[in-house]
C-alpha cells in the first residue's frame, strides 16, 4: 500500500505493484515497502504543490486584473456591462459601470458597428478578436481604445462575453504625429519632400491613363539668405510660413505644395490639358507675390522664381523634379520673379557653365579682361557728366563675355575681389587720365574743367570683404583723382546683407569724400527707408522700369514718385537703359536730373570715353 506513515492513520492512497519470481520478491520485501512509503510522500507532495501553484497563480491573476490598466468588462445577455474591473473608474471616469449599456459607452456615430461586432461575436464565438473602438468617457471625451473580444459564455466561471479595454490614446496620437512628421513639414505644416515625390508619383500613373499633364513647379524664395542673415532667423521662419500660405491660396484640392527645404518649395498640378496651362499656374504663383508680406517686424516684399517642368519632356519623377531644379535655376540666372520652362538646352548651359568656371579660374585677373565706359548724361541738355565702368572679358574663343555671364561665377568662387580691385584700380587710373586731358583743353579753351566722375560697380561680395575701404583708400591714391571723381555702385541686397557693418563701412568711404550710389533701384526690396538711413547720394532706377516708360501710366507714376522724394532728400537720380528719345523726354518732364543708355551711348574703350570727354565739353553730347 502506498500508505502515508501518519499518526492520524490516513487511508493508503493507491498500492505499488511489483512483479517478479515470487522467492526473489521475499528477498527485498522490506526494501518495496520502504519504496511504497516514499512513493506515497512523492505523489502527495505533487499533488499538494499543484494546489498551492493552482491558488497562487489564481491570486496573481486577481491582482493583474485589479492593478491592470486595462478595463475589462463581462457582458450579460444584453449587451450591459454585468462586471468592470477597479481599472475602469480611472479609465473611464464613471463611478460605477455595472447595469449601463455598452452602446452608451461610445460615441452614437459609432454605436452600430458595435452593436453589429458583438452579435458577430456571439454567432461565431470569437475566442480572441481584436479591435478598435473610440469611448466616451463620463466627461464626454473621446478617446482610442483597443479592445480584445472573447466570448467566454461556455466557461462556468465567467458566463458572458469578455471585453478587456486599453486606452492608446496617447499612443495613437503619437503615431499619428510621427506618420504626419515623416510626410509633412514641421515648419510650414506643408507637405514634405517624400510626400510630395510619393504624390507625384500617383499624379504621373494617372496622366498616363488620363492623357493629362502633370507639371511639376520649384519654387525659391528670391534672396531668402538676406532677410534671414538681416531680420534674424525669427522672422525668417515667419516669412516661410507667411510664403507656404500664400502659395497654398494658388493651389486647387488636386493640386499639391510642398516644402522640399530652406527656402525652396515645389507644387505639382496634375491635370492640365496642356504644358501652357503649367505656365499660366506659374504666373499665378509669381503673380501672388505682388502683395507684401505684413510680418511682426513690419512689411518686407519678397518674390519667387520659379522652374517648371512638365510631363512633356519626362515622366520620370525624379527627371521631372531635376528638370524643374535646373529650370529654377535659369529663372534664377534670368533675375527675380520670374518663371522658366526645362529645355533640354539646359542641360547643355549647364555644362558650358562649368566650363566658363573653369576657364574663369584659370585666367590671370590682371592680363585678361578689360574695362569699358558708358556715358551718363544730365537729362535736359545731354552733357556728360560721368561714365559707368563696365568690366569685359575678351575670351580667345568665346569673344566677348559680358559681365552677365561671368560676374555671379566669381563672385561664387570669390575670384570677384581681385578681380573688383583690379576693375576700380583701371577705371580710377583711366579717369585721371581724362581729368588731366579735359583740364589741359579746358585751359588752352579757356573752360572750366568738366567734374567728370567715373563710376564703379561694387558686388555684395566685395563689399563684405575686410579690407574693401582701404582697397578704395588705395585706388585713389595711386591714381591720383580726387574722391569727388568716384562714386561707387552698390545693389540693394548689400544693404539688407550686413546691417551694422554695412553702415559702418559706408560711412568710412562717405568720410573719405566717395559718393556712394544704389544700382538697379525697384528690383530688389526698394525700400525707400534705404534712402534715408544709409549715406546714400545717386540713386539708379532699373531699366525695367524705363521699359515701361510711355507704356504705362502708373509707372510714370512710379518713376515720378521716386524722383520727387530723391530730391527731397538730395539723392540724384539716375534713369537707367534710356534707349530712344520718348523715354528720355519723358524723363527730362518729371525732372529726373540724369540719364543713361544706348540712346546716349554704347559702353566703349577707354580712349573713346577720353575723346568723348574732349567734343562733349564743346558739343554737348548727341
Ligand atoms: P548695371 O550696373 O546696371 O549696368 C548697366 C548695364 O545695362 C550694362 O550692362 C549696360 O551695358 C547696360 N545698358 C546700358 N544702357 C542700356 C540700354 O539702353 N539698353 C540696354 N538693353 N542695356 C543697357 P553690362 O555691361 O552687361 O553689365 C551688366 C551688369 O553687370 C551691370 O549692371 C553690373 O551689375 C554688372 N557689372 C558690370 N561690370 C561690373 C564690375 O566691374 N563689377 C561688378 N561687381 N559688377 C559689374
Ligand atoms: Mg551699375
Ligand atoms: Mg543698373
Amino acid at each position: 500500500p502506498l500508505a502515508l506513515d501518519r499518526p492520524s492513520g490516513d487511508p493508503p492512497i493507491g498500492v505499488l505493484v511489483v512483479a517478479g519470481v515470487e522467492s526473489e520478491l521475499l528477498d527485498v520485501r522490506t526494501t518495496l515497502t520502504t519504496l511504497a512509503e516514499q512513493s506515497a510522500l512523492a505523489v502527495e507532495r505533487f499533488s499538494l504543490s499543484q494546489e498551492i501553484n493552482r491558488q497562487d497563480s489564481e491570486a496573481y491573476f486577481r491582482t493583474l486584473v485589479q492593478n491592470t490598466s486595462d478595463v475589462i468588462l463581462i457582458l450579460d445577455a444584453g449587451e450591459r456591462v454585468r462586471y468592470a474591473s477597479s481599472s475602469a473608474v480611472p479609465v473611464l471616469g464613471y463611478p460605477t459601470l455595472e447595469g449601463r449599456r455598452l452602446t452608451d459607452l461610445v460615441p452614437p456615430e459609432d454605436s452600430q458597428t458595435v452593436v453589429r461586432m458583438l452579435a458577430d461575436m456571439r454567432a461565431h464565438g470569437w475566442k480572441d478578436r481584436r479591435e478598435h473602438w473610440r469611448v466616451l468617457r463620463s466627461d464626454q471625451t473621446r478617446i482610442e481604445v483597443e479592445v480584445r473580444c472573447s466570448d467566454l459564455r461556455e466557461e462556468p466561471t465567467v458566463g458572458g462575453l469578455v471585453l478587456t479595454l486599453r486606452d492608446v490614446t496617447e499612443r495613437r496620437q503619437l503615431e499619428r504625429e510621427l506618420t504626419h512628421r515623416a510626410f509633412y513639414d514641421s515648419l510650414t505644416g506643408l507637405a514634405n519632400r517624400v510626400l510630395f515625390e510619393d504624390r507625384t508619383g500617383h499624379a504621373l500613373t494617372r496622366g498616363r491613363r488620363e492623357g493629362s499633364v502633370v507639371g511639376v513647379l520649384f519654387v525659391d524664395v528670391d534672396d531668402f539668405k538676406v532677410i534671414n542673415d538681416t531680420l534674424g532667423h525669427g522672422v525668417g521662419d515667419e516669412l516661410l510660413v507667411a510664403v507656404s500660405l500664400r502659395l497654398s491660396t494658388t493651389i486647387r484640392a488636386s493640386d499639391t505644395a510642398a516644402r522640399i527645404g530652406g527656402d525652396e518649395f515645389a507644387m505639382l498640378t496634375g491635370d492640365s490639358m496642356s504644358p501652357r496651362d503649367v505656365e499660366t499656374f506659374a504666373d499665378h504663383v509669381i503673380e501672388a507675390f505682388r502683395e507684401p508680406f505684413k510680418l511682426t517686424s513690419g512689411m518686407v516684399n519678397v518674390s519667387v522664381s520659379v522652374g517648371i517642368a512638365t510631363t512633356e519632356d519626362s515622366d520620370d519623377a525624379a527627371e521631372l523634379f531635376a528638370h524643374s531644379d535646373l529650370a529654377l535655376y535659369s529663372a534664377k540666372t534670368a533675375g527675380k520673379g520670374q518663371w522658366r520652362r526645362y529645355k533640354p538646352e539646359l542641360q547643355t548651359n549647364l555644362i558650358e557653365r562649368h566650363k566658363l568656371q573653369e576657364s574663369l579660374d584659370a585666367t590671370n585677373v590682371e592680363t585678361s579682361f578689360a574695362v569699358r565706359y558708358q556715358p551718363i548724361v544730365e537729362l535736359p541738355t545731354s552733357n556728360l557728366v560721368g561714365f559707368e565702368a563696365l568690366v569685359r572679358w575678351p575670351h580667345s574663343t568665346r569673344g566677348v563675355v559680358l559681365p552677365e555671364q561671368f560676374i555671379a561665377l566669381a563672385e561664387e568662387s570669390g575670384q570677384i575681389v581681385p578681380l573688383g580691385a583690379w576693375v576700380l584700380g583701371q577705371a580710377t587710373s583711366d579717369a585721371a587720365g581724362w581729368r588731366r586731358e579735359g583740364a589741359r583743353r579746358a585751359y588752352e579753351d579757356d573752360l572750366p574743367p568738366a567734374p567728370l566722375y567715373v563710376s564703379v560697380n561694387v558686388s555684395a561680395r566685395q563689399f563684405r570683404d575686410a579690407g574693401f575701404v582701404d582697397m578704395a583708400r588705395r585706388a585713389l591714391e595711386s591714381s591720383g583723382i580726387g574722391p569727388e571723381t568716384l562714386v561707387l555702385e552698390l545693389t540693394e541686397s548689400v544693404l539688407m546683407s550686413r546691417g551694422d557693418n554695412v553702415l559702418e563701412c559706408m560711412k568710412e568711404l562717405t568720410d573719405l569724400g566717395i559718393r556712394i550710389a544704389i544700382d538697379d533701384f525697384g528690383t530688389g526690396y526698394s525700400s525707400l527707408s534705404y534712402l534715408r538711413e544709409f549715406p546714400i547720394k545717386i540713386l539708379k532706377i532699373d531699366k525695367s522700369f524705363i521699359d515701361g516708360l510711355g507704356v504705362s501710366n502708373q509707372q510714370y507714376a512710379l518713376i515720378e514718385g521716386i524722383v520727387n522724394i530723391a530730391e527731397t532728400l538730395g539723392i540724384a537720380v539716375i534713369a537707367e537703359g534710356i534707349e530712344n528719345t520718348m523715354q528720355r523726354d519723358l524723363l527730362a518732364s518729371m525732372g529726373c536730373p540724369l540719364g543713361q543708355g544706348y540712346l546716349f551711348a554704347q559702353p566703349m574703350n577707354s580712349t573713346d570715353a577720353e575723346s568723348l570727354v574732349h567734343s562733349s565739353q564743346r558739343l554737348g553730347l548727341l
